[in-house]
């Protein structure tokens, strides 16, 4: 009795176990109907994501939010939950001006690309469409014009990705649009009021973006005297220590047209890096001495005050900025030969680290060809975030950390490897995560749109297929 007691217990465990199995098999089954991919979206437009429209993402309380720019070159956001793993969007945020006229001769303008800021009070903030505005906007008291209208959207709902309003609070002649949140809350949008021959300003909010103060140079274009051009800038703005904002830049001499210096007349033509930095509590821009500086900044006194490193004949491109924890900065700038309209292509990076009393320039040939974003630990810890393309055709992103301040660098963490891929890169994601550091397109051959990537140390944040596949879905 007691021995047919034991066996029925033990053919009960048994049917248990079946049906464990039995369930099992069913959710493998369902987890094959919802095939994984490494892309999150597929609707990525044109140069999708950039270092220069900053930051395209920031991690809050458990959820990485990103922003690319979409079909049409509208702003698209999407989130990721990490504890519950979960995908929300992409959704549009707003309605960029560019991206609608398909006889435009520059079919995709690009620069109108999406800034994402999250405000104390949990709202999410976009800044997106504009390439300098249009005669038909009026004046513009601080530059030219080119085309879009700079655009600010808020979420509906704090930490809610999922509906959005414009609001018509700031400049719309603003282009290449970066956003900084200081400590106490204070917000501040940096951009160029117009196009190639405008000031760089920045507009302040100190109520969530409900109102901004009114655009403040901090970079100034004018009229050469002896050359048929002007003096333009391209500056990358970014969080310091405290109440600091630091500002890594070069300089576009911005030719006429027709000039008499070079033949090719107006080129992408930009020299010398730059850096500087904003103390917001006191309103003073000083100098790596601490020397104040007066604004907005002259192509003459940055030569004399902020100059980390004169480059006379090669062409420059998009520099990065991060500083130590004793505010000493490290600069990266792309660098190579003339190049004619061809961008950053044969440009490497360079890097620069300030010691407290002058600029040293890294030997890095270990580093590959490519564009990316600089994070400094301490005066010896510094990675880069790095898209390149390897020699066999390979296109990677990785972080090359360097232990020596930046004398040598070496390989670490590759985030994606792709067969005959090349990666457009945004900067860092704002607080990030360590799973989702930064946002890469890729770009396909045969059409304007990229599969989207979340990248962080464990590779692509996968997303169910089916989820992912925006365009399949609207067809
Ligand atoms: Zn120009």
């Amino acid at each position: 009795m007691i021995f047919n007691t034991h066996i029925f217990k033990i053919l009960c465990i048994c049917f248990c176990l079946l049906g464990c199995a039995s369930t099992q098999k069913d959710t493998t089954k369902t987890t094959k109907s919802h095939k994984t991919v490494d892309y999150f979206a597929d609707n990525g437009f044109g140069n999708a994501v950039a270092i220069v429209q900053h930051p395209a993402g920031v991690y809050h309380n458990g959820i990485t939010y990103v922003c690319y720019q979409g079909e049409k070159e509208d702003p698209y956001v999407a989130s990721y939950n990490h504890t519950t793993k979960e995908w929300k969007g992409p959704f549009k945020a707003g309605v960029s001006e560019m991206g609608k006229d398909p006889n435009r001769k520059k079919r995709i303008d690009n620069h109108g690309k999406p800034a994402m800021l999250i405000d104390d009070a949990g709202y999410i903030h976009i800044a997106f469409g504009g390439h300098g505005g249009t005669p038909a906007d009026g004046e513009n008291p601080l530059g030219n014009h080119h085309y879009g209208k700079n655009l600010h959207a808020v979420s509906k709902k704090p930490l809610d990705i999922s509906s959005w309003q414009t609001l018509d609070n700031i400049s719309l002649f603003g282009t290449y649009s970066q956003f900084v949140k200081m400590d106490n809350g204070d917000m501040y949008l940096f951009y160029r009021h117009g196009a190639h021959r405008s000031d760089w300003v920045y507009q302040k909010s100190i109520d969530n973006g409900v109102t901004f103060d009114a655009p403040v140079s901090f970079l100034k274009h004018k009229r050469l005297q002896n050359i048929e051009a002007e003096d333009s800038w391209y500056p990358w703005v970014s969080k310091g220590n405290g109440n600091d904002i630091i500002v890594a830049f070069d300089y576009h001499i911005c030719r006429d047209n027709k000039n008499a210096q070079d033949a090719r007349g107006h080129i992408p033509e930009r020299h010398n890096i730059y850096y500087m930095v904003f103390d917001t509590k006191t309103g003073v821009w000083k100098n790596v001495k601490n020397e104040s500086l007066q604004m907005p900044l002259t192509k003459e006194m940055a030569d004399q005050k902020t100059l980390v490193r004169e480059i006379p004949d090669d062409w420059t491109f998009q520099g990065v900025v991060d500083v130590d924890p004793s505010g000493n900065p490290q600069v990266c700038m792309m660098v190579g030969p003339d190049i004619g309209e061809k961008r950053s292509g044969s440009k490497r990076i360079q890097h620069f680290r300030w010691n407290g009393t002058s600029w040293l320039k890294s030997n890095n040939k270990d580093l590959p060809r490519g564009n990316g974003d600089i994070e400094v630990k301490s005066s010896n810890e510094v990675s880069l975030y790095l898209e390149s393309r390897m020699s066999d055709d390979v296109g990677e992103v990785s972080r090359w950390d360097s232990f020596n301040g930046g004398a040598s660098f070496k390989k670490g963490t590759v985030f994606l490897r792709r067969k005959d891929a090349t990666f457009v890169i945004s900067s860092l994601i704002d607080n990030p995560h360590p799973d989702a550091r930064i946002i890469v397109g890729e770009k396909a051959s045969g059409t304007d749109y990229k599969k989207m990537y979340l990248l962080g140390d464990n590779g692509p944040i996968k997303r169910v297929k089916n989820e992912a596949k925006i365009l399949k879905k609207k067809r």
